[in-house]
């Protein structure tokens, strides 16, 4: 067999099931298409993919193209649209099968069936591989359609019925390229798309090599792992929790690698309420991969999939953009909002927090918001994101339908100090 391989959100060598599934094939063609779709403004006039997302993606790419060509293998990168890129690539170089990791919100699904159309229209066929969660679909205990909406049900389930599949291993030898197939550098994206603002800096690489330097150190190396439940909430500094979420966003480790990881963890040092609640949080996320799923576009929608709470906010306007550039009335959301748009990331608490100030105190649409963090949070992830955001605006998986935060008194509780609000609003950002 020969095979093209479309790397997409899968951006690493181990437990990747792709490489694993065409371990055996006697030549294999790796490759990952930018597609400058991505890079389009969304409604309120942003690119979706930030200068700081596009800088971690370049790296995570470059990682991955340097370790399959120390395999003898290479990642062949290239701009255009993948329906007309892959096609040609695979016909050019007589592949007859393409292997990819299906994507299952509407906009992946939308490019994935053009690029299947094209491949079958010249006779080569499409393999879905793979998964991006830590449950694999085949065990889930009910069909997607019977999905429960409420995370502790699922949750019960899921720990009493199922075990995340074994890590795949890391092929030690990988198919030659194809003949006639010379690899070339990759020169990086063109400068305007990663061109830092003045106030932006970078605090996280991509690629697999860092993502795995980030595990050993969350885990062995600071055994920080075992006060996690503690720290969580933390705001300030990268050690009140994992900091992994952008390398799992880019594929560079997988929800399985962690899970095991923190096995052998437990097996060292011992299992507390710590070591399980990172395993509590990686179901979230399975949770909310699975709610888009099952809920398809509705989690785009002002109006959810929930009707219990049923107060749509207004259209963004003059604050809307005063909450971006962290200039409310609030300085605890002003922090947050500035540090998000100064390094792309924020913390789950600060997420909570900013999410509930603009849906419940500034009235204001909530999937403005959730578009606004689409171009900013360097760890995106389609449903973690709207899924999270539908939540806190009562439109989603909340039981509750309404969840608004105080968020003077949230400040009083995790930013008693208030060291992490002065550091962050000390900072100005460009209008
Ligand atoms: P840790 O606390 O160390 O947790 C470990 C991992 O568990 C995370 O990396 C993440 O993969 C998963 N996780 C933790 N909490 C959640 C959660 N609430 N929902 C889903 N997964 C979770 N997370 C994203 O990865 N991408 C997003 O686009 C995203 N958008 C969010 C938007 C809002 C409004 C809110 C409230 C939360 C959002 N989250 C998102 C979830 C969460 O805030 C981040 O995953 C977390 O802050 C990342 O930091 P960490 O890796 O240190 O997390």
């Amino acid at each position: 067999m020969t095979s093209l391989v479309w790397i997409q959100n899968e951006q690493r060598l181990s437990d990747n099931p792709l490489f694993w599934k065409v371990r055996n094939d006697s030549c294999i063609l790796p490759v990952y298409v930018i597609d400058p779709r991505k890079w389009e403004n969304n409604r309120l006039g942003l690119s979706r993919m930030s200068a700081l997302k596009t800088r971690f993606l370049a790296d995570s790419l470059q990682n991955l193209k340097l370790k399959l060509s120390q395999l003898g293998s290479d990642l062949h990168i290239v701009e255009g649209f993948p329906e007309e890129v892959l096609p040609a690539l695979a016909e050019t170089h007589q592949l007859r099968r393409m292997v990819y990791t299906a994507g299952h919100c509407s906009e992946e699904r939308s490019v994935q069936n053009k690029v299947i159309q094209n491949l079958n229209h010249i006779g080569i066929e499409a393999v879905a591989e793979g998964e991006h969660t830590l449950i694999a679909d085949r065990s889930l205990p009910f069909p997607i359609k019977a999905l429960p909406d409420i995370f502790t049900k699922f949750r019960h389930s899921v720990e009493r019925e199922t075990t995340p599949p074994a890590e795949l291993p890391v092929p030690t030898s990988f198919p030659n390229l194809p003949k006639g197939y010379a690899p070339q550098s990759w020169p990086g994206f063109e400068a305007s798309k990663i061109q830092l603002e003045e106030h932006q800096q970078v605090l996280f690489k991509g690629g697999e090599d860092r993502a795995m330097e980030r595990l050993r150190y969350y885990t062995t190396e600071s055994r920080l792992l075992s006060t996690y439940k503690e720290t969580r909430n933390g705001l300030l500094g990268s050690d009140f929790s994992s900091h992994l979420s952008p390398w799992m966003a880019h594929g560079n480790v997988s929800a399985r690698t962690i899970y095991w990881q923190i096995k052998a963890y437990e097996a060292q040092y011992g299992a507390n309420d710590s070591t399980y609640w990172l395993i509590f949080e990686l179901l979230w996320r399975d949770f909310f991969h699975f709610t888009a799923r099952k809920h398809g576009d509705d989690i785009f929608k002002p109006e959810g999939f929930n009707q219990t709470y049923r107060k749509l906010g207004r259209k963004p306007q003059r604050d809307f953009w005063q909450w971006t550039r962290g200039e409310t009335v609030d300085p605890f959301v002003n922090a947050n909002m500035i540090e998000l748009a100064c390094t792309g990331f924020m913390s789950n608490r600060g997420r909570q927090n900013v999410a509930s100030y603009l849906i419940h105190d500034l009235g204001i649409d909530w999937t403005a918001g959730a578009a606004y963090f689409e171009s900013q949070l360097i760890d995106y992830d389609v449903h973690s994101n709207w899924c999270n955001w539908a939540y806190l605006a009562g439109v989603g998986n909340d039981p509750r339908g309404l969840r608004k935060f105080d968020t003077r008194r949230q400040a009083q509780q995790y930013d008693a100090s208030g060291e992490y609000t002065r550091y962050w609003t000390q900072h100005r950002i460009g209008a």
